[in-house]
This record gives C-alpha cells, structure tokens and sequence, in this order.
C-alpha cells in the first residue's frame, strides 16, 4: 500500500504550529491533544510528529525510538486522563482508523483514546 504524505492535512499544520491545539502531552516524538469534537469525556488524540499516514506506515518505517514513545505517550495519556484499565469503574479503548474502510478522516496516523464513560462493545 502506498503511503503517500499531504502535510497538508490538519495535524500537519497542528504540528507546525499553524492551527492551535489543547495539548495534554507532548514527547519527543508525539503529541497527545483533546479532539475537537469529542465522542466521550475524555477523548484524546496522540500523534507521532514524523509524517505517517496510517498504523501499517508507522510501523513499517518509523525508528524503534518514535514507535517506542508512541506506544508509551498512549499510555501515559491514559495516567494524565485516569483511566486505569484496572480500576473497577474505569478503563479506556485506543483505536485508530485507517483509509476509506476506516473511515479516516485526517490522513496523518492518530490514535483516538476514549474513556470517562462506558464505551460499549465495539465488536461482537
Ligand atoms: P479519524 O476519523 O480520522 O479517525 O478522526 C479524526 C479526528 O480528528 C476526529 O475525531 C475529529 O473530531 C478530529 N479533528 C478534526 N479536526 C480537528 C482539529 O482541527 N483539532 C482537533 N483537536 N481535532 C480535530
């Protein structure tokens, strides 16, 4: 699959500093901020700052340092937001959308971490 760049999509001008963002977090590697149109108390998106387009692209061709902070930036959104995945009245769910079947929106890999409410089953 072909992963072609538009840095003009939103999180590239989000993270040129273009466009403003409610930062919850920000790695050498990622930043984490509240979506602009939430789906649950808390919804938080966390994005590497290298120019990838979708998961399978990250993986592919990030550094085993961008994929480490990715994976742990994820987690530490959840400590900031608490939603411990231990707690009796917690937890959280982390998707990501990818392409047409995805349903992504924004061409710039992102993963969507939601909680502060039962989320429902996703599959069944
Ligand atoms: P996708 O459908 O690509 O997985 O999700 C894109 C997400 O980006 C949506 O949840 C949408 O609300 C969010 N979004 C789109 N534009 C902006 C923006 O300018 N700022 C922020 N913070 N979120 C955005």
């Amino acid at each position: 699959m072909a992963h072609d760049y538009d840095d003009q999509n939103i999180f590239a001008k989000i993270l040129r500093g273009e466009i403003p963002n409610d930062t919850v977090l920000e790695t050498e590697h990622c930043l984490a901020f509240n979506d602009i149109s939430p789906q649950a108390p808390v919804h938080v998106l966390v994005i590497p700052k290298g120019a990838y387009v979708s998961y399978d692209h990250f993986a592919a061709e990030a550094s085993d340092a961008e994929i480490a902070d990715f994976t742990r930036a994820i987690g530490e959104v959840c400590r900031i937001k608490d939603l411990s995945g231990a707690d009796a009245a917690g937890g959280f769910r982390v998707i990501s959308n990818a392409g047409p079947h995805g349903s992504q929106e924004v061409p710039h890999l992102h993963m969507h971490v939601l909680g502060g409410r039962p989320l429902g089953r996703l599959l069944d």
